[in-house]
């Protein structure tokens, strides 16, 4: 894989050295409210302050940010306890004001990195310029969007780039507002372990009980920091109140937090390990053999049903084999989400094994 041109968290000038706090509100509201929330976040070892000016809202009516004069509320909040500040650039216009206001690092929100378009004019406009930017997945698991967004900057000469993680949009009922389809960051990282990523539990989670087990969670994947919406009176806040905790809470939740190191110097524990994997890497094999068995069989029921003229698919044989399995691994400790993604799978090679002993002429 192509190494993308990404400074490493340490040279970005910011004092930073492997890992991201960055903490503050949703939306700056008033000079009161961000100088405040930002004093309470002095000690909370904060690398860099966020704060909203300008919102992207889904639907019109909501507050929309307080525009231009924000950011030097927001920027002298952030040298009252001597720390950068960022926020979201959506188009050209906020890039000038942001960069004309001394704003020190930028950010591209969810609804922005979908849209080639707005990056590319972003990227443009920032040609020259050194300032991190922090990109936000697509509200779409795209990575390839992800990817292309962090591409377009690189091109322009942007190199402190990260990558922050806040969910993705579901249509339905989820506990999550965002769910995080961990499988996209991972596999962002797989690809480029260049790129820092930052969790933003507050996105994906949409309310606060669950914040500490999102931020953990990202700890757990190694991820490079956690971003949180912190207010000084969160339930008075203009957007995403559900979301934003108090300073104080902040730090609760920050000491609740486990932080471990991916790896260990110690040969005892890597002998452990490499057991236990090896146990694993014989069991995925033997997982292997039984599917490629299975699609054996299923093939020779492919070959039953095109004797006799009948179609792939019967729904309530499918139906009893999901109900079956489910309930045969739900005592097992497997998630019934899980379970039955692994069934729509397997279900899916089995039938492309039938349909093409069924469309192919017989011998
Ligand atoms: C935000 O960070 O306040 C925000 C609007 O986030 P997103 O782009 O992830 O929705
Ligand atoms: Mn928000």
């Amino acid at each position: 894989m192509d190494r993308l041109p990404i400074t490493p968290l340490r040279d970005w000038g910011l004092g930073l050295e492997d890992s991201l706090n960055i903490f503050g509100p949703c939306s700056v509201e008033s000079p009161e409210q961000v100088m405040e929330t930002v004093q309470g976040l002095a000690d909370s070892g904060v690398h860099i302050i966020r704060g909203g000016i300008w919102k992207p809202r889904t639907r019109p009516n909501s507050f929309e940010g307080v525009g231009s004069p924000g950011l030097k509320w927001l920027k002298d909040a952030g040298a009252a306890i001597g720390k950068p500040v960022m926020t979201e650039v959506a188009n050209v216009k906020h890039v000038y004001e942001a960069l004309r206001c001394g704003i020190d690092v930028l950010w591209l929100g969810a609804r922005t990195t979908t849209n080639p378009f707005a990056v590319q004019e972003i990227a443009d406009a920032l040609e020259g310029v050194d300032i991190p930017v922090l990109v936000k997945n697509p509200v779409n698991p795209d990575l390839e969007l992800w990817v292309g967004a962090i591409e377009r900057l690189n091109r322009a000469g942007i190199h402190k780039v990260a990558a922050i993680h806040r969910g993705f949009s579901a249509y339905g009922k989820s506990k999550y507002r965002n769910p995080p389809q961990w499988e996209v960051p991972i596999e962002m990282r797989r690809r480029h372990p260049e790129v820092p990523i930052v969790v933003d539990p507050s996105h994906i989670c949409g309310n606060r009980e669950l914040l500490a087990s999102v931020a953990q969670k990202g700890l757990d994947l190694d991820f490079d920091g956690v971003m949180l919406e912190v207010h000084i009176t969160p339930d008075k806040a203009l957007s995403d109140a559900k979301q934003q905790i108090t300073p104080e809470r902040l730090k609760e939740l920050l000491a609740g937090l486990v932080r471990r190191s991916p790896d260990k110097d110690d040969a005892s524990f890597h002998h452990l390990l490499e057991v236990l994997r090896e146990n694993i890497d014989d069991m995925d094999r033997r997982i292997i053999d039984l599917l490629a068995e299975r699609m054996r069989v299923a093939r020779q029921i492919g070959q039953v049903k095109k004797d006799n003229n009948i179609t792939i698919l019967q729904y309530s044989r499918w139906n009893e084999i999901l109900q079956d399995r489910l309930s045969y691994a739900g005592p097992k400790g497997i998630s019934a989400d899980i379970m039955t993604e692994i069934l729509q799978n397997i279900h899916k090679e089995s039938i492309r094994h039938q349909a093409e002993v069924m469309n192919t002429a017989d011998a």
